[in-house]
């Protein structure tokens, strides 16, 4: 019956938990946020249950169009099941416009298209800070071989082209987002951890509105409705709910 058995890790912002099906983990979202490498703390009120949500909708529309991802289902309103994995510490990310540690990288204004989109990898090790690497070094520390290395970066910009569209249909535009990858039992390369406005730049189409994690790393506020107005707009809302969202006013923080 899928019955928790036991903690197998516990992040920022999740909860992994056994269960009693060998190959199925049940991943509870917290509350909980921290940016600037764990120096800024709090709480976002709803978070948990809007990333499961979140993360829910953006993994069913990519495994209906042929991404393998660990996705499940939702199990009560902030959890997600999910097949069980060993992560590969790499985090890949993809910009379709500069922003955050890109912008101040290259000295480039945020909001500036870049094109075609750019791909990175970072190591994942809070210790160092998830530093950014390149090919080589991802040899050099053997946590991927190069074809799977080829095969997450081609995934992430297959991912990219189809979230896109889908976001913009909701009204969002997608700047930026980051996904991980983990190996099943079979050795099968999964989509997995989660997407959400926690690992998502997401901008308001009209107004330029920043509807992500960026509101809590700034001090921006509206943290907790923003959060909620994008997975209102997943579920197939309309558009036009936050403060500032939609009204010609991207100083509210677009900044
Ligand atoms: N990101 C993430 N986890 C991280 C670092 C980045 O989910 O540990 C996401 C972030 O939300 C953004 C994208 O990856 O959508 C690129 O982040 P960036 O490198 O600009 O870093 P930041 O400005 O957040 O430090």
């Amino acid at each position: 019956m899928r019955a928790v058995t036991r903690l197998l890790y516990e992040g920022k912002a999740k909860q992994v938990f056994a269960t009693d099906e060998r190959d199925v983990v049940r991943i509870h979202f917290k509350d909980d946020a921290t940016a600037l490498d764990g120096k800024k703390r709090g709480t976002i009120e709803g978070k948990g249950a809007v990333n499961a949500r979140v993360s829910a909708v953006f993994f069913e529309y990519l495994a209906g169009r042929g991404v393998a991802t660990h996705y499940l289902g939702m199990a009560g309103d902030r959890d997600l099941l999910a097949r069980r994995v060993t992560i590969i510490p790499l985090e890949v990310v993809v910009r379709n416009v500069a922003a955050g540690s890109l912008a101040k990288r290259l000295g480039w204004e945020e909001g500036r298209p870049v094109a075609p989109p750019i791909v990175e990898l970072y190591l994942k090790d809070d210790a160092l800070g998830d530093p950014l690497i390149n090919h080589y070094h991802v040899r050099a520390l053997a946590v991927a071989s190069d074809g799977e290395r080829q095969r997450l970066e081609e995934t992430a910009l297959a991912v990219n082209g189809l979230l896109v569209p889908f976001l913009s249909r909701k009204g969002l535009r997608l700047i930026d987002f980051k996904l991980e990858f983990g190996r099943d039992a079979g050795g099968d390369i999964l989509l997995a951890d989660e997407l959400s406005p926690d690992t998502c730049r997401l901008w308001d189409s009209d107004s330029g509105y920043r509807m992500d994690k960026d509101r809590f790393r700034r001090d921006l506020g509206g943290v907790a409705d923003a959060y909620q107005e994008v997975l209102r707009r997943l579920e197939g809302g309309e558009s036009d709910a936050v403060a500032g969202a939609g009204r010609g006013d991207p100083q509210a923080g677009s900044a």
